[in-house]
């Protein structure tokens, strides 16, 4: 009974293949928790349209959906071509040059929109291009051109981004667009607002505070897609401290600090969020080839396999849905790959802060619960009722085989544990009315088929009448 139900979160970026008839069921369907607006395309009524669609698929559906807004930030691009797209081959000089307008690249030189380039680089810097399949060696600067050798030729188009290796572009996290964009975010009513690019907490507070100003109370995502943010233990963990969530942007990321040191950042920086009580996106790449084939190939089978045992919360989906041929295939494959990942005996039992000192009432009931759920044989659910977020989030930093089911009639509260790994967010609208909670509790979640007669289950309720001021207590219980 509970062996299919998926601990591991989806995210699914939203497009024109998901604006298709249906699709948008179709994937919420299939299992996508959390959809993801890409500010970085479309203009504000695309935006407003796909939001007030997927708010009545969550009514009709019943289910919890967030949103995630996420801003472009400062990607810097080149301009444009004449021709659309030139070719460069391995040896050739292109420049760079500030002057070029707009559509009057060509495959000796192209525009750039960011002006400060020229000043920021130097001689023998690499520059890499459309996600790094195009690499320049910079050879001379002078005031506005750049000029570079080829030394890995192909084809390049309009506006495809640039990043340096290493990092070291100082360009401010925030642009006057992303501006717009937050107030835009919060006119919609999203979730979580995803900062691109972010330097250090400060970009992060910034970006708190001006969706404060805007009347929102949507949670910060740090993307972690710069070097610089990586470039020590103590800027990695002020940044995630500074947010409620990361994602390992592995597109920019990678391409800055180069794939081979991705491998162990996912890791570590996994492991250090979910220390400091906070959840982690891994993104980007995960199921590409599913963009144009029905079936994933097995490495990518293996790739967000091996995000969910690092103990990732969710993983995203980006063009293979928001462009994709198979977005409804794409979601159900990445659901059996979680799963299928879920199965594995070390993700169902943790040593997570076995000799740690708790800090306050709420992290010490979440630890007892999930040690208690964990130990305990034939428990089959945790369950909380009118709890706050905050103790769904700290119970989920316990690795478990052991669902939690979190009940309340807050959707703001819900939809924010739909990114928890393990939660399982349930909306339940007249709760207050009945006078015994868990009761109608567990039989809501008997009508669900989610528990029988029989099960034993812990149940962590936030009992106002006992006049503590947060929850403190918990009981096991034998479903009668
Ligand atoms: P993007 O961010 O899709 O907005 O570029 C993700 C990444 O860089 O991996
Ligand atoms: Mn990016």
């Amino acid at each position: 009974m509970m062996n299919s139900i998926r601990r591991t979160k989806i995210i699914s970026t939203l497009g024109p293949s998901t604006d298709k008839k249906n699709i948008l069921r179709k994937i919420i369907k299939s299992g996508v928790n959390v959809l993801r607006l890409n500010f970085s395309h479309g203009i504000a009524e695309d935006h407003i349209n796909r939001v007030n669609k997927i708010r009545s698929l969550e009514k009709e559906l019943n289910c919890c959906v967030a949103l995630i807004g996420d801003l472009q930030g400062p990607k810097i691009r080149i301009s444009s071509f004449k021709e659309k797209k030139i070719f460069l081959k391995h040896g050739d000089n292109f420049l760079l040059d500030l002057n070029i307008p707009k559509n009057k690249g060509d495959k000796n030189a192209v525009g750039i929109d960011y002006t400060n380039l020229p000043n920021e680089v130097s001689c023998n810097d690499i520059l890499l291009l459309d996600d790094g399949k195009i690499k320049l060696k910079v050879i001379k600067i002078n005031n506005t051109k750049i000029f570079t050798k080829v030394i890995i030729g192909g084809y390049l188009s309009d506006n495809k981004g640039l990043n340096k290796l290493g990092g070291g572009l100082s360009a401010s996290a925030l642009t006057k667009k992303d501006e717009e964009d937050i107030k835009l975010a919060a006119r919609i009513n999203i979730d979580y607002l995803a900062v691109s690019f972010p330097r250090s907490s400060q970009d992060l507070q910034k970006a708190r505070l001006l969706i404060r100003q805007a009347g929102s109370k949507a949670k910060i995502i740090a993307k972690i897609e710069r070097a610089e943010a990586i470039s020590s233990d103590k800027i990695i963990k002020d940044i995630i401290i500074a947010s409620d969530a990361i994602m390992i942007a592995r597109g920019d990321l990678g391409v800055e600090i180069g794939d081979y040191q991705l491998i162990g950042v996912q890791k570590k920086l996994i492991k250090i969020t979910r220390k400091l009580n906070r959840v982690s996106i891994t993104a980007t790449q995960m199921m590409e080839s599913m963009i144009t084939n029905p079936f994933p190939t097995r490495a990518e089978v293996m790739d967000v396999a091996n995000s969910v045992l690092d103990g990732t919360d969710a993983v995203m989906l980006s063009a293979e849905t928001a462009s994709g041929n198979f977005p409804e295939i794409t979601v159900q494959n990445m659901s059996k790959i979680c799963i299928g990942a879920e199965k594995v005996p070390c993700m169902h039992i943790s040593k997570h802060r076995l000799h740690k000192q708790f800090d306050n009432i709420p992290e010490t009931i979440s630890m007892s619960v999930m040690y208690s759920a964990n130990h305990l044989k034939n428990i089959v659910a945790v369950v909380m009722i009118l709890t706050s977020n905050k103790i769904a989030l700290l119970t989920s930093r316990i690795t478990s085989g052991i669902p939690i089911f979190y009940i309340s009639n807050s959707i703001r509260k819900l939809r924010l544990s739909t990114l928890y790994r393990g939660v399982i967010p349930i909306y339940l609208e007249n709760i207050l009315k009945n006078k015994n909670t868990t009761n109608t509790a567990i039989k809501l979640l008997k009508d669900k088929k989610l528990l029988r007669k029989n099960n034993t289950i812990i149940v962590i309720k936030n009992n106002k009448k006992n006049h503590c001021q947060s929850v403190n207590s918990y009981k096991i219980i034998n479903v009668s």
